[in-house]
């Protein structure tokens, strides 16, 4: 407070103020009745303007920046004056106002004419009619300042006793209520902060009463976007939750319901959910109980996740571990299978080779020939579904496999089904197997023919498709690119979901015993699954079906080529030169041993990789050949191959296999693809094969 003001203060006399006994009453309704904060501090200025004339109030409002002062209320102060100190700073010397706020107390100016804190603003004040301004701070509770409040006279005046008390009441009713409103607009703010959140995430909000048929109260407008309902459409029928859950789930969300209105703890339920255009998605749905103010119904808000996606790649996961499993299981079956085989038919050869044509057991030697034959046949099956099987990979047009093979189902399709073969116009190249390929069509052909039993229509066709990174992903995990697709369609009976979730299991079957062996889309699978490609099917009950495979398109490179077992005998197939037997199962081992041994070639022999690289490194003679089997212990044939040609550049190397893994032969014998004999195989072709492999 300056000197000159210090001496002013005191009281009056003669200038008694009337109580305001409407003020509280008044300004306090305005604020709980949430008025505009400017109306209230101008009804707060009037008020006291009526009650007290000559007197003129104003308040003015203190920005955050804590120095810049507003006007926000004064009913009586000219315009004029009002506009120019509105945006006015607080400082030491800054008319009565900006001055209080400065000091942080009260500054009571009693001439404006003469006081030297007026200096800046003295001719607008004096041109405006004002003479005396006394000034105080309005502050919150905690301190903070907020703005002044200021009595104005037109003539040199100072305060009295009933003026201060004047004072301090109004400061206080100020204080309040601008206090109110900016927890109001803080709250608004949180308020706002909190809607953009909830409003953006990527799941539906809500807010229920308890119970199954419990009226919403709130949906987030993300239930548009997702499940394609409006908001106020939604909240219309308190039964759109359960009738839009997917009706084998219900019981689920129920149970969930009950558990929730007993223990009111945690809500947690995954189901599948309609969407307004029939699409199924699946949500998790997490909530928690809002506590009820007062005994109204029970109240919870939760969130409702959309995790389609994420159980679809779960699903796929789970499949294909599944199938990975059965496949390795079956894979190892045939592959110990083969190797029985092998020995089964070489002594069956030996035994035959000691009888003569009319000998009544010849017969029976050819009988187990043939047996042994169906049942390579077999595990052959077994691991083309495994993927373990030796193939001709070749490129080859996927139109001349599917016209060859279409002459063929003519002859397996009954009269009353019609078959369309129509390949596409220009070359499909891909890289498969042929025999392989034509099992496919054919087994799902005969799938087709199976599901049309009153006759039908039944579709193949190729065509080239383009998929882009879009659809690719919504084909699951197929890059993008380009595929020429196989589709064959029926008119039939058709899937339902469940059916269709287990086809490509072998032994699935939905076929009466003797009709289904469940091992057609299994094979289907493996065959596919080797090529690099992918199957789509589309079937519901009474539509029929569709299968749709999609091969990668053909890039040339080297394969592996297998003899054929059908191929010419060389009956000069003798030779002398030194081989090295490599093989664990002995009964083999013994039988190759003599065969090789009895047409003229000298015979080393190992039980594996180590046992065979001593051998090598005892003997000092030329090995010609190396015949090794590939999976053994300690040391597989490949390694033992790569060792020994490293040492001897000059031996040749023939594989056997029961149960060879193609990827781990890969590149392994540089440019030229390695020879690979799959078990069983009967040992003549083995003889053709060591001597052509020894000429070349
Ligand atoms: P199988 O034909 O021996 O039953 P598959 O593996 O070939 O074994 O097929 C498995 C099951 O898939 C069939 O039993 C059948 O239920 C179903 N299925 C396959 N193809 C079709 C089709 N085109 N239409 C209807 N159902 C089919
Ligand atoms: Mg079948």
């Amino acid at each position: 407070m300056s000197a000159g003001t210090q001496r002013v203060l005191g009281r009056e006399p003669g200038a008694q103020l009337a109580p305001l006994p409407l003020l509280d009453d008044k300004v306090l309704a305005m604020i709980i009745g949430q008025n505009p904060l400017a109306c209230i501090l101008h009804a707060l200025c009037a008020e006291i303007e009526r009650h007290q004339p000559g007197l003129l109030c104003s308040v003015l409002l203190l920005e955050p920046d804590g120095v810049t002062l507003r006007s926000a209320a004064a009913p009586s102060l000219p315009e004029e004056y009002c506009g120019a100190i509105d945006g006015a700073k607080a400082g030491p010397c800054a008319g009565s106002c900006g001055t209080a706020i400065y000091r942080k107390q009260p500054v009571v100016v009693s001439d404006i004419a003469t006081d030297p804190l007026w200096v800046a603003y003295r001719d607008l004040a004096l041109s405006n009619g004002l003479r005396a301004c006394w000034s105080t701070p309005i502050t919150s509770q905690d301190g903070t300042m907020l703005g002044t409040f200021a009595i104005y006279y037109r003539e040199a005046r100072i305060p009295d006793g009933q003026h201060l008390q004047l004072i301090v009441h109004a400061t206080h009713l100020a204080a309040l209520a601008i206090e109110r409103d900016r927890d109001k607009t803080q709250l608004r703010a949180a308020e706002d902060r909190y809607r953009t959140l909830v409003e953006s995430l990527p799941a539906i909000t809500y807010i229920a009463e308890l119970g199954a048929n419990g009226p919403w109260h709130y949906v987030s407008p993300q239930i548009q976007s997702i499940l394609g309902f409006s908001p106020e459409d939604w909240l219309k029928d308190p039964s759109n939750w359960m009738n839009h859950i997917h009706p084998e789930d219900r019981e689920i969300a129920f149970a969930a319901e009950r558990e929730f209105q007993k223990t009111k703890e945690l809500f947690k339920a995954e189901y599948r959910m309609h969407a307004s255009d029939g699409r199924v998605l699946w949500f998790r749905d997490e909530g928690v109980l809002l506590q009820a103010a007062d005994d109204r119904a029970l109240l919870m808000q939760g969130v409702l996740y959309d995790i389609t996606e994420h159980k679809r790649l779960e699903e796929q996961l789970r499949h294909s571990q599944k199938m990975e499993a059965v496949g390795q299981l079956a894979g190892g079956v045939a592959h110990d299978f083969n190797n029985l085989l092998m020995l089964i038919q070489a002594h069956n050869e030996r035994l035959r080779g000691r009888l003569t044509a009319g000998d009544a057991a010849h017969q029976d030697t050819i009988e187990i020939e043939q047996a042994v034959t169906q049942a390579a046949t077999l595990t052959h099956r077994l691991l083309a579904f495994s993927r373990r099987q030796l193939l001709q990979i070749q490129v080859l047009d996927l139109n001349v496999v599917l016209v060859e093979t279409g002459r063929m189902l003519e002859r397996l399709l009954v009269p009353n089904i019609e078959l369309r073969v129509l390949p596409d116009a220009s070359p499909q190249l891909i890289k498969a197997d042929p025999g392989q390929l034509g099992q496919v069509i054919l087994n799902l052909a005969v799938n087709a023919r199976d599901a049309m039993p009153d006759g039908g229509r039944l579709t193949i066709q190729t065509r080239c498709v383009e998929l882009s990174e879009a659809r690719a992903a919504s084909h699951g995990a197929i890059p993008p690119g380009t595929y020429t697709v196989l589709a064959v369609s029926d008119t039939g009976t058709g899937m339902c979901s469940e059916v269709q979730s287990h086809i490509f299991e072998p032994f699935f079957t939905t076929k009466k015993p003797g009709k289904g062996t469940g091992l057609g889309l299994a094979i289907v699978y493996g065959v596919v699954k080797q090529t690099g490609g992918w199957i789509a099917v589309n079937s519901k009950p009474d539509q029929g079906t569709t299968f749709e495979i999609y091969f990668p398109r053909a890039e040339q490179g080297a394969g592996y080529t297998i003899p054929k077992p059908d191929g010419p005998m060389a009956s000069a197939a003798r030779g002398t030169e030194t081989i090295l037997l490599v093989e664990d199962q002995r009964g083999i081992r013994e039988l190759v041993h003599e065969f090789l041994k009895r047409k003229g070639y000298s015979v080393l022999c190992a039980a594996d990789g180590n046992e065979a690289l001593k051998i090598a490194h005892e003997n000092a003679d030329t090995i010609d050949l190396l015949v090794t089997d590939i999976i053994m212990p300690n040391m597989g044939g490949q390694e033992l191959a790569d060792r020994l040609t490293q040492a001897r550049p000059r031996t040749k190397v023939l594989f056997m296999s029961g149960n060879p893994d193609q990827a781990s032969l890969s590149g392994r014998l540089g440019d030229s693809p390695a020879t690979v004999l799959q078990k069983p195989f009967p040992l003549e072709i083995l003889l053709q094969e060591v001597r052509s492999i020894l000429d070349r």
